[in-house]
């Protein structure tokens, strides 16, 4: 099972869709011959099956990437070669943004528009950003005295195995693929099993490209096997995690193995802060787009809301009419829908639990709260007021179209109930007051905070998280820093020097 079929999505795209494992630049058959099916969350309908690997697919993924990094082919190219490979897959990606857009849309239920404006175009800017970080990557000389060179080179790591989500399938590859491969590594890629056409998708564009075999691979399969052998397979010089705080917790204990350079981006429960002084209208436009966009299935979404208790009501009465007046719920290809279904059966029951457990807990139903009749995998926006800190719905993950709102008295408050959770991704806080903005961000405990916004993202600016949302940064520069390891180099040569009287040496 690894012949490549043709597809019509209901949007009337054709497209080539491949089935296997990409391995050495092939797309190959599982080891087991095991598929798995993809759906699509609008319908419940099959759209492919796709290859399933297992632990030995793993093992020889991961040989492919050791000896692609092991060859003049891919260690023998210039920064700047790597850099216009790069730039090459971004511009194949644009070239086919309309088919990319058309399967993420397909595959995870999300509207076609959003995946187009959003997912595909912020995917060929990070392969662009990075293109032009291939030849920029260099260390430090080391002043210590004339008879001795110290600096430093940062070398890529090795193989990495990153492991990705179904929340952004093409643009989580992205993230990940762009910094390490500016850097020199290799890489075996897990997508999710609830997106997998996506990378697959995208591997034909890497081939294209003309990444040489062995640089990129991907193992489509469940966590367990695939994500478990990746994580502990001592193969493997780094793993990157995006996903659930409880996986990564399990990737990290794999990985200590062979003590793996790990990242991880986990689970949030990020903060939206609203001043009594803040523009009301664009408060309230931000903070809806911050917890319902994407139909909530972002890690970094503001999902605890805290108004001042000045504007409280106020807040709620505009956030309630905004978003009745602004939720089209339907299929992902019909233009005025602007919220999909959620992802699988599963996060439908998870999110219906929890509103459940937010009647059960006391706070107020304020509107939504239902599922959708019918096929598919709905949930109306919902969203709770009066909620207080020990309620199951403020302090867990919920990964849906659900926000829950409190009140705050001052400025101490609102910072002491933001800082009241286990998680550190995103914050958000809105006032006019400039100074007052950027003391609450240096306060608030997470890491990326905006002010008078919710959800910007750019390529440049790092992303990441603290406390129980991970560790380490993705995109900007700093990922860089995620993806290299420093060699320190001591140049001696005072022997040299006693005999020669020579100062320079070259290296
Ligand atoms: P998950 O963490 O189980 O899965 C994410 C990825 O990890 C997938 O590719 C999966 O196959 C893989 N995986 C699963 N178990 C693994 C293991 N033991 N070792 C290695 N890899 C493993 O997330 P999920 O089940 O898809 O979703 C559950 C919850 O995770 C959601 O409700 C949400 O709270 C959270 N989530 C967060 C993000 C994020 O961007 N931070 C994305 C998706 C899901």
């Amino acid at each position: 099972m690894a012949s490549p079929i043709q597809l019509i999505a209901p949007n009337g795209t054709k497209y080539t869709q491949p089935t296997g494992l990409f391995i050495n630049n092939e797309f190959v058959p599982s080891e087991s011959g095991n598929t798995l099916e993809t759906l699509n969350p609008y319908d419940e309908a099959p759209i492919a099956k796709v290859a399933s690997g297992n632990e030995k697919d793993v093992d020889n993924a991961v040989a492919a990437a050791r000896a692609a990094f092991k060859s003049k082919l891919w260690r023998g190219l210039t920064p700047s070669e790597r850099g216009a490979l790069l730039w090459k897959l971004g511009d194949l990606c644009e070239r086919d943004s309309h088919i990319l857009a058309t399967i993420d849309a397909w595959d995870n239920g999300k509207p076609y528009q959003q995946a187009l404006d959003e997912d595909i175009a912020e995917t060929i800017s990070v392969f662009r950003y990075y293109a032009g970080w291939a030849d920029k990557i260099y260390g430090q000389t080391i002043d210590v005295g004339s008879a001795k060179l110290a600096y430093t080179r940062h070398e890529p790591l090795g193989v990495c195995g990153q492991i990705i989500p179904w929340n952004f399938p093409i643009m989580m590859a992205a993230w990940k693929l762009g910094p390490a491969l500016a850097c020199g590594n290799t890489i075996v890629l897990k997508p999710a099993e609830q997106t997998p056409l996506s990378a697959l998708y995208l591997a034909s564009l890497i081939k294209e490209a003309g990444f040489p075999p062995g640089v990129v691979n991907i193992v489509n399969g469940l966590g367990n096997p695939v994500g478990v052998a990746l994580s502990g397979h001592s193969g493997v010089d780094k793993v990157a995690f995006t996903g659930s705080t409880v996986t990564g917790k399990n990737i990290m204990k794999a990985a200590a193995s062979n003590m793996k350079n790990v990242t991880l981006e986990t689970g949030g429960k990020s903060p939206l802060l609203i001043f009594d002084d803040a523009d009301l209208d664009q408060a309230v436009k931000w903070s809806h787009m911050g917890i319902m966009g994407g139909m909530g299935q972002v890690c970094t979404a503001t999902s605890r809301i805290y108004v001042q208790d000045t504007i409280y009501d106020k807040y709620l009465s505009l956030l309630k009419d905004y978003t009745l007046n602004n939720t089209t719920i339907g299929s992902q290809f019909d233009e005025s829908v602007n919220h999909g279904a959620q992802i699988s059966k599963a996060q439908q029951d998870k999110i219906l639990g929890y509103v459940q457990s937010g009647k059960d807990e006391g706070a107020r139903l304020v509107t939504g709260g239902n599922a959708k009749e019918g096929k598919g995998y709905f949930v109306e926006p919902t969203i709770f007021a009066d909620t207080t800190q020990d309620m199951k719905i403020v302090r867990e993950e919920v990964f849906g179209p659900f926000a829950v709102i409190q009140s705050f008295k001052s400025e101490e408050d609102a910072i002491e109930k933001a800082n009241d959770s286990d998680y550190g991704l995103g914050a958000a806080v809105f006032t006019k007051d400039i100074v007052k903005g950027h003391s609450v961000a240096h306060s608030i405990e997470a890491g990326m905070v905006w002010i008078n916004s919710s959800q910007d993202s750019h390529p440049g600016i790092p992303f990441g998280g603290c406390k129980e949302s991970g560790i380490g940064m993705e995109l900007g520069a700093y990922a860089l820093q995620a993806y290299t390891q420093v060699k320190a180099v001591h140049g001696q040569f005072l022997a040299l020097l006693y005999k020669t009287r020579i100062i320079s040496l070259t290296f």
